[in-house]
């Protein structure tokens, strides 16, 4: 059995913190360099432009990337074979979260009720998500969520009548809708399958773990590309301004359904897509 102390995980889920919110991941900074290369529009262009220099500027002064240091989101893989030491796992994480918005100065973004909005005045509680895996690995991903984009996310519970045309239709429209609101360009996840709660976790796993698409079927490509295809003909553009890149990168996560059902989720992020992951 690996242990693994609380006092690792506090500090390490605070560093996280600092970097997701200061230095641009570096997947979404190549991303933002091929569409230059590919984007029409002389406003867009500039604006990618722009995109790439507030980067270069939060990184050098250790500033935010975006004022919105957005909602603390953890997805952990513990392995079975993996002993947590010296506290609650969960307190851990919500107090590397609390430490490391309040060592870089990140702005608290959490209230404590729906209605009755009062700050909860450290950026916690952490949103956590637990899958439990073979062997002794312990990964934390960890995301800042911004509310923008998070707001014109969606969930549609469709027929399997509706099929793969269905989702397309539902996936292109939900950006549609969203217009300039999410900031553009942007990351979009997409869950298909699973049920009613499972389909956005698929479709924010699908963003966290970009990184790690190797055993992605062909079929999953294919419509990632698809997809990505259809959104930038929108011609929504970078900051809403018009142009060819809307989107950066589609990612799909697909699960096993009810023979009933046919759920999609599209989780909208923002270009400022802060995300990271811990090894422990
Ligand atoms: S959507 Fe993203 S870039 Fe826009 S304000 Fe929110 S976090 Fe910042």
């Amino acid at each position: 059995m690996r242990r693994v102390d609380c006092v690792q995980i506090v500090e390490a889920v605070a560093k996280l913190c600092s970097e997701i919110n200061i230095k641009l991941n570096p997947g979404v900074r190549n991303l933002i360099e091929e569409a230059l290369k590919k984007e029409t529009s002389s406003v867009g262009r500039e604006i990618l432009y722009q995109l790439l220099e507030n980067a270069e500027i939060a990184y050098k002064k250790k500033l935010p990337l975006c004022q919105d240091t957005g909602m603390a989101v953890a997805f952990l893989e513990l392995g079975q074979e993996v002993k947590i030491t010296g506290g609650n796992l969960y307190d851990a994480i919500n107090e590397g979260v609390r430490i490391g918005y309040k060592r870089e100065y990140l702005r608290n973004s959490v209230v404590r009720h729906p209605f009755y909005r009062v700050n909860t005045g450290d950026n916690t509680p952490v949103i956590i998500h637990t899958r439990v895996v073979e062997g002794d690995v312990f990964n934390i991903y960890l995301m800042a969520k911004g509310g923008g984009s998070e707001n014109t996310s969606a969930l549609k519970m469709l027929t399997p009548a509706e099929g793969r045309q269905g989702v397309e239709d539902f996936v292109v429209q939900t950006v549609s809708n969203a217009g300039a609101n999410p900031c553009p360009p942007l990351i979009i996840g997409v869950g298909i399958g699973g049920n009613f709660e499972l389909a956005p976790l698929l479709a924010k796993e699908a963003i966290l773990k970009s990184g790690e698409q190797k055993d992605k079927r062909d079929e999953d490509r294919e419509l990632e590309r698809t997809l990505l295809n259809k959104i930038n003909r929108l011609g929504i553009g970078p900051q809403g301004l018009g142009g060819r890149t809307t989107a950066l990168a589609v990612y799909v996560n697909t699960f096993p359904c009810h023979i009933a059902s046919l759920p999609v989720a599209v989780n909208i992020n923002c270009h400022s897509s802060r995300h990271g992951k811990i090894n422990l």
